[in-house]
């Protein structure tokens, strides 16, 4: 175990033990033992993919072991087919019809199916563990679970991370291509994220969690330096990144928030979840959204270091500034008419701020413009080196390539602001009245 993973089971909550290795799947059984000590029964919860090249094998380890293991094998259809809360209820039925002494749920899958059985095992009071099939994402190692409501609204439901991660490379490397694509994807976004949390509490608009901080970005930039390697699959490269993503995961076990692992990049790929997005026929998987919406906050950001904030003229931004109950009818009419109508009024009333405060945090950024800048910079990586990195894991860095466009991308700006309680560089730009000017530049709109 690295010493950064180390470090952060000593801090989290929920997870005990993390594996990220060659030939490690086998670490199954004596983790299980000393996990979930005189537990003899094991609930292999899987799909007929995940089964084949890592269930099967986790089963029969474990009952060698003398550990009897059930099974569950969720239907085929694909994460698109599976990513919704009635399969989770699926999942905790059949955890539940196993009988007593109630077995340990053990999800050997990717996204979906550990999603499925967090949530699942958090509604029964079970801790769990999961064995990684792919390196597509960073919610292994994070509390919630992402899942279509029966009402059809895509929400985190809360539940705890699991208590044990194996993340055997081998297995990894059986996954499609385009997972690990994705998830190198989700872990070059916590560049241009970790830029919006540095301006954030620079402008006094979000708390610094250090150790958050520390988790995520002190080996970000070496684990997103050899997308080449990533490409290939070799060791190091594929350990150090798969490590990143897990490291992500333990950050928002930490904070209980994932203000350390996403900002506005990820508002415009949960903005297209929103509208069920699609592209030939399929959902769009999380980083390959993320990672195009990385390199355009890439650009804005771009924009945003080459403006000379100094000479901001701030009492003409206090005058366009309108009052909270004008703010909020702005906040009304983004969502009106979809499933999540109340969503713009909760983040105006989270994230607003009076003339006054807003002079203080504008008037503060002209004095500290050069010290801000700085951070910015150094935290920051070209766009063209964001977009060169996505291309060799074959990730897409364009709207165009996953079905949207730069004029959809320009009105989630305008949306994207009003997502969360979470300030972003978007906010500084609406504040500023420069957000229109700044995104349409960026995309190379007129
Ligand atoms: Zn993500």
């Amino acid at each position: 175990m690295s010493e950064r993973i180390e470090r952060a089971l000593r801090r989290a909550t929920d997870t005990k033990a993390c594996v990220v290795g060659e030939d490690v799947l086998a670490r199954t059984v004596p983790l299980f033992r000393e996990w979930f000590p005189g537990a003899s029964r094991a609930l292999v919860v899987c799909d007929p993919r995940t089964r084949a090249v890592a269930g099967g094998r986790v089963g029969e380890l474990l009952r060698a072991a003398g550990i009897e293991a059930l099974e569950h094998v969720l239907e085929p259809g694909g994460a698109t087919f599976h990513a919704d809360y009635r399969y989770a209820a699926e999942v905790r039925d059949a955890v539940a019809a196993a009988g007593t002494p109630a077995p340990v749920p053990v999800a050997v899958g990717s996204g979906v199916v550990n999603d499925l059985t967090k949530r699942a095992s958090g509604e029964l009071g079970l801790p769990y563990m999961t064995v990684a099939t792919a390196a597509s994402m960073d919610g292994y190692t994070s509390f919630g679970a992402a899942l279509r409501s029966p009402e059809g609204a895509k929400i985190t439901y809360p539940c705890p991370a699991p208590r044990v991660v194996v993340a055997d490379l081998g297995v990894l490397r059986t996954a499609p291509p385009r997972m690990a694509a994705s998830g190198f994807a989700d872990l070059l976004a916590k560049v241009p994220a970790g830029a919006d949390w540095i301006l954030a509490a620079e402008l006094g608009a979000a708390e610094w969690h250090e150790e958050g901080w520390r988790t995520v970005q002190a080996g970000l930039h070496a684990a997103v330096d050899a997308p080449e390697g990533v490409a290939a699959m070799e060791s190091g490269a594929l350990g150090r990144f798969v490590e990143g993503l897990m490291l992500g995961g333990f950050a928002m076990q930490d904070m209980q928030s994932s203000r350390p692992a996403s900002g506005a990049e990820h508002m415009f790929s949960h903005l297209l979840e929103m509208r069920d997005h699609t592209y030939e026929g399929e959902i769009v998987p999380h980083g390959i959204q993320v990672g195009v919406f990385t390199h355009f906050m890439s650009r804005v950001y771009e924009r945003i270091l080459a403006h000379d904030w100094t000479a901001l003229d701030v009492d003409a931004c206090l005058a366009r500034w309108t009052p909270l109950e004008e703010r909020e009818r702005v906040g009304a009419r983004v969502f009106a008419g979809t499933k999540f109508a109340d969503l713009g009024v909760k983040a105006v009333r989270a994230k607003f701020v009076d003339r006054e405060a807003l002079r203080a945090r504008l008037e503060g950024l002209k004095a500290r413009w050069p010290e801000i800048r700085a951070r910015l910079a150094a935290q920051l990586l070209p766009a063209a080196e964001i977009e060169r990195r996505l291309r060799v894991v074959g990730a897409p860095a364009e709207p165009e390539e996953i079905g949207s466009t730069r004029e959809a991308t320009l009105a989630d700006a305008h949306r994207a602001i009003f997502m969360r309680d979470r300030y972003m560089a978007l906010d500084l730009l609406d504040e500023t009245g420069l957000l229109d000017a700044f995104v349409r530049d960026a995309l190379g709109l007129a």
